[in-house]
């Protein structure tokens, strides 16, 4: 066993001096000769960056601020989407990505079809038949599915290189190990709340209410710009009181009226929950999800 640790030490020390001495020999690649990867969403720009390490140059449309769903490019963003190398739109979220990524004829990776993606009606409740049959995006609420997608994403970014074909062997299974970590410590925390009914204003939390075993009432549908009707803000109302809400929950981006209304309402309070669409420069999406991990055990009673 022992003998078998040192040569696998020498091995792989070997292999990085191999590595190392080819990088050597080639002229350092410049940026622009790396293979280009593009997405609209903050999760899979993460996840795209974890996994090709600097193999790849990863560019996020996703916006820095606004409504991520209504994502409007610009001449130059659709051109980095035509020249990109590997485009990963997700299915549903942004309209006018899609639409982009539709008419390249290779390098595009839909992931969301690899996800077992919920419709929008597994976890609307009665006004569900609206967005009948359309896929809900926001798949990156659950860590585990974020875990298939980093193998998934994996396998096509290898494909981009030599180098990134090395990289992924090791960034794969390491950013897996952190998204198990990260399911590990949602499943622990989650696991003695009083409350498992999350009340939001913008639908985005249905593969995290699937993950965990909550349930989302969501008022406003998938967009986070739609307008609920008095008569759905009643029925929200009606619901929440039934199951003795804790709080309610919103995000920092969207109109805070619904909320506030719903919160005055059942006389709770508000707190936040991220719906990670859009671009963050300080924080990952391991950090961003532990915040959130932090407002649900406030809102929901978790001893
Ligand atoms: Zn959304």
């Amino acid at each position: 066993m022992v003998l078998m640790k040192i040569l696998l030490a020498f091995l792989t020390s070997s292999l990085i001096l191999a590595g190392c001495s080819n990088a050597a020999e080639d002229s350092q690649p410049a940026s622009e000769s790396l293979p280009s990867i593009v997405t609209g969403s903050f999760a899979v720009a993460w996840l795209a960056s974890s996994i090709s390490d600097g193999c790849a140059v990863v560019t996020d449309l996703a916006p820095s601020g606004g409504d991520a769903h209504d994502l409007e490019l610009t001449a130059s963003q659709t051109a980095s989407i035509l020249d990109a190398d590997l485009v990963v739109p997700v299915d549903g979220l942004q309209p006018a990505f899609d639409a982009v990524a539709e008419s390249k004829s290779s390098g595009v990776f839909d992931i969301l079809d690899l996800l077992d993606p919920l419709t929008a009606e597994d976890h609307a409740d009665e006004d569900g038949h609206e967005n009948h049959g359309l896929l809900d995006p926001h798949f990156w609420l659950d860590p585990k599915r974020v875990s298939d997608a980093a193998g998934f994403l994996g396998a096509e970014i290898s494909k981009l290189s030599a180098d990134c074909a090395t990289k992924v062997e090791v960034t794969v299974p390491a950013v897996q190990a952190q998204l198990e970590d990260l399911t590990q410590e949602f499943e622990t925390s989650l696991a003695t709340c009083s409350s498992r009914t999350i009340v939001v204003s913008h639908e985005a939390f249905g593969y995290l209410a699937d993950a965990f075993n909550l349930e989302q009432i969501g008022v406003a549908g998938l967009d986070p710009e739609g307008e609920p009707s008095a008569a759905r803000l009643k029925e929200v109302i009606d619901l929440a009181n039934s199951l003795g809400v804790s709080a309610v929950f919103t995000e920092s981006t969207v109109n805070p009226d619904v909320a506030q209304t719903l919160a005055d309402a059942l006389e709770v309070g508000i707190l936040t929950l991220d719906p990670l669409e859009i671009a963050s420069v300080s924080k990952d999406y391991i950090s961003l999800m532990q915040t959130n991990l932090e407002s649900l055990r406030s809102g929901l009673n978790c001893s």
